[in-house]
């Protein structure tokens, strides 16, 4: 039983400004302590619940924030960019489970602390055949080209619902806090939701022996992508990859026969769009 736990910082306890998870900020290394609390309580859980290996895939920023000195000894990790899968490097047919932790809402969602797809200065939307898709869909529909059900998600409120409505009601979610804007939340201490998370890995690792998850996220091919760009020059700059369409406004789309081809064009045009 091989569980892949990726690892987001927006959505970790205690969140709710940007400073908190920007690298060289005086505040963000409390925060990485508290990322690398909620990514141990995950592999606690998983472990507990049934898991004979843990890998941990860092995926914020440049994937350096997890304290690889307090994790788990029981995990390996991920670490650095860019790596080919991003932030869910490591998923393969091998996997069994991907449990998202510290996972934010997509773009423009109400109520979601630090909202964003990606991007927050590139991207005001993405659209996978016409569905809106965030962090959560993208990496999710990764997983599901390898088979690889997305299992548990931490995170606000938001972001737990968007998570429902993408994989069904059958994934386990742990909500650290309780967005009332983008940057304000009731957030649980650290104490709380260490349980909290913990206790929902274990069930989400019983649910997978038992064969209860949802089922991987499979997206109809050949799949659609839609950007839309925050500037025009960003959908200039993101139209200049072979066989990408600008469309109206500062949409820019891209067809592809696969998943990982999608999510590679995807990290593609985002790096012309800089
Ligand atoms: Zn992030």
């Amino acid at each position: 039983m091989k569980i892949l736990i990726a690892a987001d910082m927006e959505g970790v306890t205690g969140v709710v400004h940007w400073d908190q998870v920007m690298p060289g900020h005086p505040e963000y290394p409390r925060f990485c302590r508290l990322m690398t609390g909620d990514v141990n309580a995950a592999i606690r859980g998983a472990f507990a619940g049934g898991a004979t290996s843990a890998v941990v895939t860092d995926g914020h920023y440049e994937g350096r924030n997890i304290l690889i000195e307090e994790l788990d000894s029981r995990a390996k990790l991920n670490s650095g960019s860019p790596s080919p899968l991003s932030m869910v490097q490591g998923v393969d047919e091998d996997i069994n489970g991907v449990i998202f932790v510290g996972y934010h809402a997509r773009m423009g969602a109400i109520n979601a602390i630090l909202d964003h797809t990606w991007s927050d200065e590139r991207v005001s939307g993405v659209w996978i055949n016409g569905q809106a898709f965030g962090e959560a869909g993208l990496n999710g529909a990764v997983c599901g080209h390898f088979n690889v059900p997305v299992i548990m998600a931490s995170g606000d409120q938001t972001l737990c619902a968007e998570v429902r409505e993408l994989f069904g009601n059958k994934i386990e979610t742990a909500q650290v806090k309780k967005a009332v804007s983008r940057m304000s939340a009731e957030c649980l201490p650290p104490a709380v939701t260490a349980s909290l998370i913990e206790e929902t890995a274990r069930r989400a690792v019983i649910n997978l022996r038992n064969k209860k998850t949802p089922k991987p996220l499979k997206v109809t091919k050949p799949i659609n992508l839609l950007v839309k760009f925050e500037q025009s020059e960003m959908a200039d700059k993101a139209a200049l990859m072979p066989n990408a369409t600008r469309t109206v406004e500062r949409r820019v789309e891209y067809v592809a026969p696969d998943m990982v081809t999608i999510y590679l064009a995807f990290r593609t045009m985002l790096a012309l769009a800089r």
